[in-house]
């Protein structure tokens, strides 16, 4: 049973049969046509409806091959869009700690996870960072959820007073954090107040839905229910359902008119973009959601995975924390749950659970390292938007097993 889609991808599972007949269909039509000479009736398909679904006025669209490659366009294109106003400036970007975009070297970069990026530092840019939304951890005695969601969110005010709002792009996170950190949903108020303070200070909101998107959360956008729009969207993973690579940038009319009326093109580019076998794989995905109404699926199946995950574990010493949104879920793995000591990473507890769940026939997505490299971990589940009720029996089952296994046997 396949509980993460792999990195959170495989939202229709790994047998579509209508998925499978639009690829076909579309490589018995055309195998490459490059983007600098023509599009495809595909990618503009896709480009038309994926812009018709987004919240806000993000109204074009940007095909690449996966995550990382929609990161750095949307890095370039905040950068450019600031270049053709003339406001050269602004250099750097405002992140999150522990956040993940990717792994190329402007991505990697703006990434706020100091483990991976410590061999490649001479290569990469710096930029700012502020805490993440994390109350599990940070939370202060007598303070409310919402009162640490608006001092969290106050931290990038802070760091553009500090540094100087002409000097700063944007601002970039996960409105659910996925894999650094087990999945982190926001409190309420917390976007709200990011964006107040992206428009007084004139930088971009930069939103990278790469895992948390297309559907994962129970809404198409994870940021639709945060009740902001973004300047930038980035998307990938689920897009292409794990069938086809794609990812997507999609940008605001400010954006692409003020590039468009300047210098007349984005200056980026790769060889595959808007692939038409990827663009019409992830156009079949999206009417597959719509047909099958999968993503109001995603979120009721996913409060009820949610509720019996809680169920299971409400014993266990070791599960400090479950939380999640839609079908994506994060469980925070601890020493005492009173105490909320973590694990240190040497200990590989994700890598026993990852064994023991293969050994009960379950694939879950452990992490270690999750709370600032060297300690922490947590399990990270996105089953596919089609998994039925006594699937998420089976699952929560199974799990419960595998941690049962590894965690007394060793730690108690
Ligand atoms: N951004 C986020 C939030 C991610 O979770 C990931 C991958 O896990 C990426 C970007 C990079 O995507 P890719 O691995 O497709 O390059």
């Amino acid at each position: 049973m396949d509980a993460c889609g792999g990195a959170a991808v495989s939202c229709l599972g790994h047998n579509h049969p209508d998925i499978k007949a639009a690829l076909k269909s579309q490589v018995d039509q055309l195998s490459y046509a490059h983007s600098a000479f023509f599009t495809s009736q595909a990618a503009e398909q896709l480009a038309e409806k994926l812009t018709r679904l987004a919240p806000g006025n993000l109204n074009h669209a940007y095909f690449v091959s996966g995550g990382s490659e929609a990161v750095e366009s949307a890095l370039k294109l905040a950068r450019q869009y600031f270049v053709e106003k003339g406001e050269l400036s602004r250099k750097r970007f405002v992140a999150r700690r522990q956040s993940y975009h990717g792994n190329t070297l402007g991505a990697l970069a703006v990434g706020g996870n100091e483990w991976r990026k410590e061999p490649f530092t001479p290569l990469l840019m710096e930029h700012l960072y502020i805490s993440p939304c994390y109350p599990y951890r940070d939370q202060r005695d007598g303070e409310t959820l919402y009162e640490y969601g608006q001092r969290v969110a106050n931290e990038l005010e802070e760091i553009i007073l500090q540094e100087g709002a002409d000097s700063i792009i944007g601002f970039i996170a996960e409105p659910v954090v996925g894999a650094t950190s087990g999945v982190l949903t926001p409190v309420d108020g917390y976007f709200k107040r990011i964006r107040e303070i992206c428009d007084q200070y004139g930088i971009l909101l930069i939103l990278d839905e790469v895992m948390c998107g297309m559907g994962r959360t129970g809404t198409l956008f994870a940021h639709e229910q945060e009740g902001i729009t973004a300047d930038i969207v980035t998307v990938a993973k689920g897009l292409g359902a794990g069938y086809q690579p794609i990812g997507a940038m999609l940008a605001s009319d400010e954006i692409y008119n003020t590039v468009s009326e300047g210098s007349g093109f984005f200056q980026h580019g790769h060889t595959y973009m808007a692939h038409s076998a990827a663009t019409a794989t992830a156009l079949e995905v999206l009417n597959v959601f719509e047909r099958e109404r999968l993503i109001p699926k995603a979120w009721a199946t996913g409060n009820d995975l949610g509720r019996k995950l809680k169920e299971a574990f409400s014993d266990s010493p070791f599960i400090g924390d479950i939380r999640g949104r839609g079908l994506f879920w994060g469980l925070e793995i601890v020493q005492d749950r009173t105490t909320k000591a973590p694990f240190p990473v040497t200990s590989a507890i994700h890598k026993k659970i990852k064994q023991a769940a293969m050994g009960h026939g379950l694939m879950c997505y452990p992490m270690g390292g999750t709370i600032d490299g060297k300690n922490g971990h947590h399990i990270l589940l996105a089953p596919p938007y089609i998994i039925s009720a006594e699937q998420v029996d089976e699952l929560v089952l199974k799990l419960k097993k595998a941690v049962n296994s590894v965690l007394p046997s060793e730690y108690t």
